[in-house]
């Protein structure tokens, strides 16, 4: 029996047949579907065109099956969440709980008001060298007061800034954006791919905001791969992208990154020293709004920015904030915290890695989970609230660690500081192995030396093996002598 086109249910006795591009199409339809489409005005074949695309389990644009994105959770292309409408509109419901896009709405791209695109291919990269001045400029404790031990505040008499400022890391807002007609990066055939327009579009969208600078992924070597990782501002996924992979740097130094065809094609991000994620999110923004007057953005009135993750699409955006929380974990209480605080905020927190798989010490990255049914601004707040409670928890176990375990702590503290002053030579294992104690050191006030947590930050991030790496170009030097170097100058007490 042929079943009706239209409600699936009774028999289609009115079958009708044309020439679609040369092939066959057939339509049936029952008495009642048929009349009452008819009454409605509607054409039966256009309606039964509309059902069979809204049901279809393959994207004819890019080839990718329901059946595939079941296994990789990633779509094909732009154009998937149109032509397999409802199983785009089921999965994304299942993994983001919402069914619809609030925030930001794309502006409609006009070709002929795109920005001038050439030049972006004279670029250098310098800006990662770690030079004398550099490390000058990082370590000029000449503003803060020195001498008198800071009296330890407890968890109630710190204001915000001073629960926040010892604990958080970093701030950063990343947007994901991805152009239509175009496959995504995951689906992509090298050879009809025109990486050029992409990062012309990218790079003609940073003008007036900061100072871009472009690398095609094959045209690093190892070790300024190395470093960008490290620095968080590619994938190791990106990394290892040589066909089409690219990454857009801030020669300026306000915090802009752009990956190019990462597991997106275009994966915007700005980061900022400490707890500022309006800052972050206002200068991405700009950036943002800029992107889509040069490239035609994926966009769906229903859905939002269209990514190759379900899991990202709507906003495009995850607000993420990186913590330190070593009292937590001495006192034993770290898991225990963090589970609560995933049931209780519903986001996302986990360890950061480092180089390869090794967890930072006692880092923590705390992030929006959901990018569907709740916008930019609400996602941000979300996240600033999680963290400042977060900070208030840290404190709290700080004072309880100071009460309970006050001597053993200071003793620690101590052996690591002698330790890392006192070694003429250093491995990256050895370093990392202190520098939390050192950091708490830090925070308590009681090393010898009068530094910023901040500081002990870009210590970390200069110590590590790529940037030894590059401070060593054209040097017979050791790295670990040239790191113990490094570490002596920044923590002893004589000023470098
Ligand atoms: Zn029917
Ligand atoms: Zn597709």
């Amino acid at each position: 029996m042929r079943i009706c086109d239209i409600c699936g249910q009774r028999e289609g006795t009115l079958v009708d047949r044309t020439l679609k591009n040369n092939v066959q199409v057939e339509y049936a339809y029952c008495e009642a579907c048929y009349k009452s489409l008819l009454k409605r005005g509607v054409n039966p074949q256009i309606e039964v065109d509309r059902i069979r695309k809204y049901n279809a389990k393959v994207c004819p644009v890019c080839g990718t099956t329901a059946e595939d994105v079941d296994n990789t959770l990633l779509f094909g292309c732009p154009e998937c969440y149109n032509s397999m409408r409802a199983y785009a509109l089921r999965i994304v419901a299942e993994t983001q709980g919402a069914t619809r896009h609030v925030g930001k709405v794309a502006i409609p791209f006009d070709l002929s008001k795109a920005g001038a695109r050439s030049g972006y291919l004279k670029s250098d990269f310098s800006i990662y060298a770690t030079s004398k001045d550099f490390v000058k400029r990082i370590f000029d404790t000449s503003e803060l007061k020195i001498g008198g031990k800071r009296r330890f505040k407890t968890a109630d008499e710190c204001s915000e800034n001073e629960l926040t400022a010892p604990t958080v890391i970093s701030s950063r807002v990343r947007l994901a954006r991805n152009l239509r007609g175009l496959a995504f990066p995951s689906n992509m055939q090298p050879y009809c791919h025109n990486l050029d327009d992409e990062l012309s579009g990218a790079y003609a969208a940073s003008k007036g905001i900061f100072d871009a600078r472009v690398r095609k992924i094959c045209e690093l070597d190892n070790s300024q791969k190395k470093a960008l990782v490290e620095r968080h501002i590619i994938s190791l996924n990106l990394a290892n992208n040589e066909t089409n992979g690219a990454v857009i740097v801030d020669g300026g130094n306000t915090g802009f990154s752009v990956m190019i065809n990462e597991e997106d094609h275009i994966r915007e991000q700005c980061v900022v020293d400490g707890f500022d994620l309006q800052t972050a999110f206002k200068r991405l923004d700009a950036y943002d709004t800029n992107l889509m007057r040069n490239l035609p953005i994926a966009y769906d009135n229903e859905l939002g920015f269209l990514t190759a993750c379900p899991t990202n699409v709507g906003t495009g955006m995850r607000a993420s904030v990186m913590l330190f929380l070593p009292a937590l974990r001495w006192e034993g209480a770290i898991e225990d915290t963090l589970a609560k605080f995933k049931r209780s905020y519903g986001l996302t927190i986990r360890g950061v890695f480092g180089e390869g798989s090794e967890p930072l010490n006692d880092v923590y990255q705390i992030s929006n989970s959901k990018t569907l049914g709740v916008d930019e601004k609400t996602t941000v707040a979300q996240v600033e609230e999680a963290v400042k409670m977060m900070c208030y928890c840290e404190r709290v176990a700080l004072e309880k660690l100071v009460l309970d375990k006050g001597n053993a702590l200071l003793d620690d503290i101590t052996r690591s500081y002698n330790f890392l002053t006192g070694a003429n030579k250093l491995t990256y294992q050895e370093f990392s192995a202190e520098i939390s104690n050192l950091k708490l050191g830090v925070i308590l006030g009681i090393l010898p030396k009068d530094l910023k947590t901040s500081q002990i930050d870009k210590l970390a991030l200069l110590c590590s093996p790529s940037s030894i790496e590059i401070a060593m170009k054209n040097r017979l030097q050791n790295p670990s002598v040239l790191r113990a170097e490094l570490v002596r100058a920044v923590l002893s007490e004589e000023r470098c």
